[in-house]
Parts: C-alpha cells; structure tokens; sequence
C-alpha cells in the first residue's frame, strides 16, 4: 500500500463532515471557516511509543488516548471542539492496526463532532501527534494566570488511577477488576469538555492535569504569582483505588504521577456558588481540595495538619529521573 492508499482508506474516509470544513483531506491545505465573532484555541500534543504509552498498548486505545489528550486541553481552555489534523509515523503500513487505531480516534471524533482535516503520514519508529483546534468565546475567562488568593481548588472525578494502571502493566501484574479499571483510566481517559466550556463563562485558572496534580497546579501557582494549600484527605480517590491500596493511598505517587487527564481550576465561592447548579446538571463529581493563598508554595496538608513534603516532582521529559 502507497502512502496515498493510506490516506485514501484510513483517513479521509473516516472525516466527521461538518459545514465549517470548505475543502478537507486531499490537497495541500484544509480550506476552514471559522463562525464570526469565535477565538480559535490551539493544541498539539504527541504520542511517542514507550513514553506515553506502553509499547502492549492497543492500536485502538492508542488511537482514542491520542485525541482524548489533545480534547483534554481544549477543555482546560473551556472549548468546543471543531477541527484535528494526525501527524503519524509509522514502522510498517499495518493495515489492520491502522483500522484499529481509527477505529479508537473515531469513537471520540464521533462524540464531539471533531472533523479530521489534514496531516502526514510517514515511515519510522510509532508516533502520533494531534493538532486541535476549538471555539471560545472570552479569551479572557480560563486562564492559569487568573487564580487569586482565597480562590477554591477544585478538581474534576478521581485522580491517580491512571498511575496505578501503568504500575500494573509495566509489571505484569495480575489483572483484578480494579487493576482493569485504573488500567481503563489510562489509556482512555475522558476530556472533561462539557464542564470546560461551562466554567469557560467564568472567571477561573484551569490547566488539565497531564504531568501529576503538584506538577500541574503549580503552573496555576507560577502563572498567577500565588501558592496553594492541598488537603490531601479531601482528594477524590476511586474505590478501585482505595480498595488496591487497603485504604492507604499513596499520595507521593498520586501527586506526582501524570495521565489523569482530570481538570484542577480555581475560583471563587461567589462563582462556585453561581456554577455549582449547572456543574449538577452535567453530572461531574467536582470536589474542593484545597485553597489558593498568597505564598509562593504549594503545602500539603495530611488529616492531622502535619505537612506532606514529597521529593518528587511531576513528570518531565528533559529530566534524568521522574
Ligand atoms: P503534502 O505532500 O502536500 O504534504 P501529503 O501527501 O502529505 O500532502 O498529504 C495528502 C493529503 O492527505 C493532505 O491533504 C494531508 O493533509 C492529508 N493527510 C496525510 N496524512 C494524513 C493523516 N494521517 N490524517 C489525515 N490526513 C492526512
Ligand atoms: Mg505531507
């Protein structure tokens, strides 16, 4: 199969059709027509094999995790998904793994009509990169710059599961159902899109969480000059979770451990108060974890009050170690 066969078969066939694309897949550009009045949010994230995924990881989940990733940053902007290009290298035109990987990547196009426009496809060691683009309406409005003292914490579902899902792979471990489960949580996360471009219409600092919540919330903290303080008792961990741990959950690992995909946002009361209806009605477990002060620090609180200090950072792939 050429290149162009590829293309043919895999990609431009598989294009959600959506009005705003003028000319998609095919020639040397895509021809797009953003709505009047809408700010474009842009996103590119790659996918290495063996870094962001397990080498086992299947074609399918590979495909769906390589868009959730890329939806998750638009739904830490607060949103609406519309267009996505798919940079892919390939080691050998595998026809049934690139059936497969669609297959993943579709199941999400599908559910927020995210139209596949354009990209490359090459010869070489697996990667993927996704490029997304989006609407908002206040560029203003999501900022990580925009945390204030005082402000809550807030986080969407569970977080550290994924964490624990990678352990088992990497190990080998026997798979009980709420190994499979963390397991699920890694390779396929769900972009927190609806309650993205709910908070979108107010004054928060969100930041999806890719690299571990400390790694991540610190970037809110850097960004908006201020530092926060976590109560780590009040961190929202799954039953799965709690079950594998014996009820002693981990929390170096937790805070430090990437691939939640979970959104951390701060506000405050006032908008939480104006929000928290509306959050009820996309049915998100949102739980409060903390709060922003004036520090330049992030504390950790255990239940007692005694500090947590953990030496580890969250992930960074310039780094000798995690
Ligand atoms: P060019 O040589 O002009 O860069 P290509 O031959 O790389 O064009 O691609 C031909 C067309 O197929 C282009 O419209 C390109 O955007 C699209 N395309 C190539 N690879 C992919 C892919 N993996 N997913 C979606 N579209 C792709
Ligand atoms: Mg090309």
């Amino acid at each position: 199969m050429s290149e162009f066969d590829l293309i043919n078969q895999f990609f431009k066939t598989a294009a959600v059709k959506r009005e705003d694309v003028i000319l998609g897949i095919g020639d040397d550009c895509a021809l797009l027509s953003p709505p009047p009045g809408k700010i474009l949010a842009v996103s590119t994230d790659t996918l290495v094999s063996g870094v962001h995924f397990p080498i086992t990881t299947s074609a399918e989940d590979i495909g769906y995790k390589s868009l959730a990733v890329n939806l998750s940053d638009l739904a830490a902007m607060g949103a609406k998904p519309a267009w996505v290009s798919l940079a892919i290298t390939l080691p050998e035109a595998d026809q049934q793994w690139l059936k497969n990987f669609m297959q993943g990547f579709n199941e999400l196009a599908e559910k927020f009509q995210l139209s596949l426009v354009g990209g490359d496809t090459t010869r070489g060691p697996l990667s993927i990169t996704v490029s997304i683009t989006g609407f908002i309406d206040n560029p203003h409005t999501m900022l990580r710059s925009n945390a204030r003292p005082g402000d809550m914490v807030c986080v969407t579902g569970n977080i550290g599961d994924a964490a624990e899902g990678l352990t088992a792979v990497l190990n080998n471990f026997d798979i009980n159902d709420a190994y499979q489960y963390c397991i699920k949580r890694l390779n396929r996360p769900d972009p927190r899109i609806e309650v993205g471009q709910l908070l979108s219409r107010h004054h928060v600092a969100a930041i999806d969480l890719s690299d571990g919540l400390l790694a991540d919330l610190n970037h809110i903290c850097q960004s908006s000059n201020v530092g926060a303080v976590i109560d780590l008792n009040k961190l929202p961990i799954s039953k799965s979770l709690l079950d594998i741990s014996n009820h002693q959950p981990d929390w170096g690992k937790i805070l430090t451990s990437g691939d939640d995909y979970e959104l951390c946002f701060a506000c405050s009361d006032a908008v939480m108060d104006t929000i928290k209806d509306a959050l009820l009605s996309v049915d998100m477990q949102i739980t409060h974890i903390g709060h922003i002060t004036d520090s330049n620090i992030i504390e950790c609180h255990l239940e007692d009050g005694s500090v947590f200090n953990t030496d580890k950072s969250g992930f960074n792939h310039f780094a000798d170690e995690k």
